[in-house]
């Protein structure tokens, strides 16, 4: 079998390495943490700075195919991975998402839209441009942001200094946006080979406490017409942007059910863990297949599901439930599936694991999220 080469020793390289293991390859990954979620589950790890080029060196020497688990991967390390080796999903995707401004234009000229928006160099750029959008509006680092992190809700324009100073501290360049009043958040990982075969999964409607996802549920509560249209979009981006592998597609669903892309991400996502479960094929073994270039797998629903992210300090509740005959759910026609990545600090927030509760309805499984006591307190 073929040695596919990760890099990122994270939760999102360990469920590929699970699922590629399950389909005969082999792995390596590179991590700078010892131990790493990856790294427990693959045949190797190097532990070394994702940045260090020895070490991205010695990766692709060891590896038939590369990918990653992440965005934020060095220019230069890319660079040398394409030299040296096969990286499928090659570098553009990767320079267009990880830079906001970049990422809103790509999907603008894919023909979808993206909330209003502007690239702000100044204190007086950003005053200028708060009266053009209007309050709220939502300041943002163009690079490194995740979980909410390098954001600021402007609600009125007093706020637009300390805004500016606090958020120009990154030394990025900065964008501000319009405030999409939403009514609800979804998201849809659309899959594509190098043959240029697409599938979309379900789109997931996506609830996040403190910024940081706490459930996906699918099907999403959202009307059908819409629904199809977010899978459209999603499917429009990744040939636009000649995908290959994930992209997952972050989108606003307005009161009117109108639909704007909040960001994308190239590779597997949280919001799309449900599938590990609930669909055919998961979105982990897809995205296997696709850099595999071997023909996509069945997208298809099998049951409704929601997943709920087990943070840092969800951990002690969890282990409580688990060890109880009763946490063995297949009564009630509920089946609870529980993944855990094997970090070792469960730090507050930290992302440890994820409860998938597969039940007739989405409305039983939140039932069951909320009986169950362990997302109770400090969400
Ligand atoms: P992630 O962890 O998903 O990568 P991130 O730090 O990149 O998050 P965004 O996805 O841009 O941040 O924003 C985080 C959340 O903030 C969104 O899911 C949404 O709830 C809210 N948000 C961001 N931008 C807007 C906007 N323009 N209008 C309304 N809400 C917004
Ligand atoms: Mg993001
Ligand atoms: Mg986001």
């Amino acid at each position: 079998g073929s040695t596919i080469g990760v890099l990122g020793g994270g939760q999102l390289g360990r469920m590929m390495a699970l699922a590629g293991r399950a389909m005969g390859y082999r792995f390596i990954t590179l991590d700078p943490t010892v131990d790493s979620p990856c790294g427990q589950v693959a045949d190797r790890q190097i532990v070394a700075a994702y940045h260090d080029i020895e070490a991205a060196r010695m990766l692709s020497e060891q590896s038939d195919v590369i990918t990653y688990e992440f965005e934020n991967v060095d220019a230069e390390v890319t660079e040398l991975l394409m030299e040296e080796s096969y990286v499928p999903q090659g570098s553009r995707l990767l320079y267009i998402t990880q830079h906001r401004l970049r990422e809103k234009r790509a999907i603008e000229s894919a023909g979808v839209k993206v909330a209003p928006y502007a690239q702000i160099a100044s204190l007086a750029q950003l005053r200028e441009e708060l009266g053009r959008l209007g309050t709220p509006s939502v300041l943002k680092t163009a690079t490194g942001g995740y979980d909410g992190k390098g954001q600021w809700i402007i609600q009125s324009v007093a706020e637009a200094e300390e805004a500016y100073e606090e958020l120009s501290r990154a030394g990025t360049e900065l964008v501000l946006e319009q405030f999409i009043d939403f009514d609800k958040e979804i998201s849809v990982i659309a899959a594509r080979n190098p043959r240029g075969e697409v599938k979309v999964f379900p789109a997931a409607e996506n609830i996040h406490v403190n910024k940081i996802l706490h459930l996906s549920m699918v099907p999403a509560r959202i009307e059908e017409t819409v629904q199809q249209e977010a899978e459209q979009l999603a499917i429009q981006i990744a040939e636009s942007l000649n995908v290959v592998g994930l992209i997952a597609v972050e989108m606003f669903v307005t009161h009117e059910g109108e639909l704007y892309v909040n960001e994308l991400a190239p590779r597997p996502h949280n919001s799309g863990h449900y599938t590990m479960e609930a669909c055919k094929t998961s979105q982990f073994e897809q995205h296997m297949r696709a850099i595999c270039n071997l023909p996509l797998g069945s997208t298809d629903l099998l049951t409704p599901v929601v997943m709920v992210n087990v943070l840092g300090q969800h951990v002690e509740p969890v282990m409580d439930w688990i060890v109880k005959p009763e946490s063995e759910q297949h009564d009630k026609g509920i089946t609870t599936k529980l993944h855990m990545y094997g970090k070792h600090d469960a730090k507050e927030d930290r992302k440890m694991g994820h409860l998938n509760v597969l039940a007739p309805s989405v409305e039983e499984a939140l039932r069951w999220i909320e009986a169950s006591d362990i997302w109770k307190t400090s969400q």
